[in-house]
C-alpha cells in the first residue's frame, strides 16, 4: 500500500481547505477505500480523516428527514423514525453488505462507493474509469454483472449502491460544502453522472467539496415504501437487479408512485416510464404488470447480462404488489 499522512481536521471548513490544499482524500469509514488502497486501486498519499466532524445526527420532523453524512449505515437502518416515515431507507441498508460493514460504513461513503466491476478492482487490466483512455475490456469481456442502461463505448460499469437507489426514488437533495465556505444543494438526481467519455468522472462534485447531509421529504408515498433486491446470494452480495418503490394510493388510485433500480445502470436509475404509466391508475395486478413492463425502455445490454431486463421488470412487479398490499 501507498505511504500516506493521516490529516486530522477540527471543522469541516478546515476539511476542505486541506482536501484542496493538498489533493487530499476524504476518508470516513474507509469500508471502501482502504481495501481499494491495499489493491492499488487508489493511492492517495494524504488522507482528510472526517471522523472528529461529526455529522452524525439523524432528525425526523413533520416535513423532512435529514441525515448527517458521518451517521453510521448500521444507526440509520436501525432509527425509529426512519423505519417508520422512510422504511424503503432503512431496508435498502438492511440489504447491503454484512453487519460490520454497516458499523462502520457512513451514508456519505455509501453514496461514494465505487464500482465492483472487476477490471477497475483488479490493475492487471486496463480500466477507462481507473486510467482515462486505457480501454474497456468489460465491453468484450465478463459483463454479466455490468450496466443495460446509460453505459457508453468508454464504460458499462454499473453503481453499487442499495441506499442511492432509495434516495433516488425519495427524490433526497444532498448538502455539499465547497471551498471558502461555499455551501450548496443538489438534488440526487444531478448528482451521479453517467459515464460518456469521461467514466473518470462519477459525480457532479467540485475539487474538494464535502457531502454534509442528506434531506428527504416526508410525503405519504415514503411511507409506504419498499425495497426489493436480487442477487446471486442472499448473505453478501451486490444487487443483480433491485428496486426501490414509494406509492401513496387513496380512493382505490394511485396517487404518487417513485420508482428507481440498482444493479442495472451506470447510476441509480430512476423509472420514470413506470411512474407515468400507474399515476391515477387503480393498482389491479394487471395495472401494475402492463407498468412494470415499461420499466428500463431502452435498454442496451451487452453480451452476458441480456437477462437483467427480464429481471428487472419482474422485479418491479414484485415491488410494486408488496407496496400495493
Ligand atoms: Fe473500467 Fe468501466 Fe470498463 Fe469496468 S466497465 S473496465 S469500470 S471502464
Amino acid at each position: 500500500m501507498q505511504e500516506f499522512v493521516l490529516l486530522q481536521p477540527a471543522s469541516a471548513a478546515d476539511a476542505v481547505a486541506a482536501a484542496r490544499a493538498n489533493g487530499g482524500k476524504y476518508i470516513a469509514g474507509g469500508t471502501d477505500l482502504l481495501q481499494l488502497m491495499k489493491d492499488n486501486v487508489e493511492t492517495p498519499t494524504r488522507l482528510v480523516d472526517l471522523e472528529p466532524l461529526g455529522l452524525s445526527d439523524i432528525e425526523a420532523d413533520d416535513t423532512s428527514l435529514r441525515i448527517g453524512a458521518m451517521a453510521r449505515m448500521s444507526d440509520i437502518a436501525a432509527h425509529r423514525g426512519v423505519r417508520e416515515g422512510w422504511p424503503v431507507i432503512s431496508e435498502a441498508l438492511l440489504a447491503s453488505a454484512s453487519p460490520q460493514v454497516r458499523n462502520m460504513g457512513t451514508l456519505g461513503g455509501n453514496l461514494l462507493q465505487r464500482t465492483r466491476c472487476g477490471y477497475f478492482r483488479d490493475t492487471g487490466f486496463a480500466c477507462n474509469k481507473r486510467e482515462p483512455g486505457a480501454g474497456c475490456p468489460a465491453i468484450k469481456g465478463e459483463n454479466r454483472t455490468l450496466a443495460i442502461l446509460g453505459g457508453s463505448e468508454h464504460c458499462i460499469a454499473t453503481h453499487a449502491s442499495d441506499l442511492a437507489v432509495a434516495l433516488m426514488a425519495l427524490d433526497a437533495v444532498l448538502d455539499l460544502r465547497g471551498f471558502d465556505g461555499a455551501q450548496r444543494q443538489m438534488p440526487i438526481g444531478e448528482f451521479y453522472r453517467v459515464p460518456g467519455d469521461t467514466p473518470h468522472v462519477e459525480t457532479a462534485l467540485l475539487p474538494g467539496e464535502l457531502i454534509t447531509a442528506v434531506t428527504v421529504p416526508r410525503s405519504a408515498a415514503a411511507r409506504n415504501s419498499r425495497y426489493l433486491k436480487l442477487r446471486d446470494r442472499a448473505s453478501f452480495e451486490f444487487a443483480l437487479v433491485s428496486v426501490a418503490v414509494a406509492m401513496d394510493v387513496a380512493d382505490g388510485s394511485v396517487r404518487d408512485v417513485r420508482l428507481a433500480a440498482g444493479g442495472v445502470g451506470t447510476r441509480p436509475w430512476r423509472l420514470p416510464e413506470v411512474e407515468a404509466e400507474l399515476h391515477g391508475k387503480h393498482p389491479t395486478d394487471a395495472a401494475l404488470r402492463e407498468a412494470a413492463s415499461r420499466a428500463g425502455e431502452g435498454a442496451q445490454p451487452a453480451r452476458q447480462n441480456g437477462f437483467k431486463q427480464t429481471l428487472l421488470r419482474g422485479a418491479v412487479v414484485r415491488a410494486l404488489q408488496t407496496s400495493a398490499a
